[in-house]
């Protein structure tokens, strides 16, 4: 059984700058983790591979060439291998432009079984990648998933609802996006941190993909950030006087009412 870890490197900091002429966010300078959620994806692979026969993790990448660090510690986590897609005709990718791409490399791959990623990344945050690489490759998606158990042929796989929850039986092959609550992340070894060193990681680009150049980066992205800004906070303090008459409370609930706040 082959299974695909989507693993985006992502600032390592909830303080996330945007370009306001640009509006693309700004990613050099910081210090980078494997998006949280992607680290829950890689840990439940790794858990299907300890507990399944003939189970081999690959996970893929798609950033610049610096996105190898990610890499490498998903195998240093357990991941038997990955692949990078990287290269000046991605820059700028919009979720679609990014879902093509990654899409491209796990057809690449050939006999994916199983995708797993996060539900979205802390950065952007659209929670759209998942469901698009889906839709780019055909098959089926189950969102919000917190647990997966591999059955012979698919996986039943519990699903978080408004309300409650959802068990689908879903065949192979499969895109998964999961939530935090499906395990605990693990941690690499020392083990894996050797074999991630001598690991040689592919790195796959538009030529590698059959991609046309024109479906990537900011020329194949129909996205458009038109405008960038942090919201102004802005407060009054409204002092409120008990006339004799009425109590404070009396006063306030009159002054909302006044604003129709109440
Ligand atoms: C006009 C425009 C220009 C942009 N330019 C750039 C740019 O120059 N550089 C840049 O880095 N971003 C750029 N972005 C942001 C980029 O489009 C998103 O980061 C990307 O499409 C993923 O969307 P998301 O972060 O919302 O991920 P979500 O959809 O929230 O992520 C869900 C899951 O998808 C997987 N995933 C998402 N992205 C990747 C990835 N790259 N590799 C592996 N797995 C992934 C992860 O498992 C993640 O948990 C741009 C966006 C727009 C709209």
């Amino acid at each position: 059984m082959n299974i695909v870890v989507l693993v985006k490197q992502v600032p390592g900091t909830d303080n996330v700058k945007m370009d306001p002429v640009t509006g693309v966010m700004i990613r050099s300078g910081k210090d980078t983790i494997i998006n949280p959620l992607d680290e829950n994806a890689l840990a439940e692979a790794i858990a299907i591979k300890n507990s399944h026969e003939n189970v081999k993790v690959t996970a893929v990448s798609m950033g610049p060439e610096s996105a190898m660090k990610a890499i490498k510690e998903a195998i240093a986590m357990g991941a038997d291998g990955g692949v990078l897609i990287s290269g000046r005709a991605f820059a700028g990718s919009d979720t679609i432009a990014t879902a093509k791409a990654i899409a491209a490399a796990i057809r690449k791959l050939g006999d994916v079984d199983l995708i797993l990623c996060g539900e979205r990344a802390t950065d952007g945050e659209t929670g759209q990648t998942g469901a698009m690489i889906a839709y780019y490759l055909g098959i089926p998606v189950a969102t919000y998933v917190s647990a997966v158990e591999v059955k012979e042929g698919g996986v039943i796989v519990k699903r978080t609802v408004e309300g409650g929850f959802e068990r689908v039986e879903i065949p192979f092959p499969v895109m998964v996006t999961v939530n935090k609550d499906i395990n605990e992340p693990g941690f690499p070894t020392l083990k894996g941190k050797l074999k991630a060193k001598e690991r040689a990681v592919p790195v796959y680009g538009p030529a590698e993909l059959g991609l046309d150049p024109a479906e990537l980066g900011l020329k194949g992205s129909p996205t458009r950030v038109v405008k960038v800004f942090s919201p102004k906070l802005s407060r009054d303090t409204i002092m409120k006087k008990a006339d004799g008459t009425t109590g404070p409370v009396e006063e306030m609930m009159k002054f909302l009412a006044g604003k129709e706040a109440i």
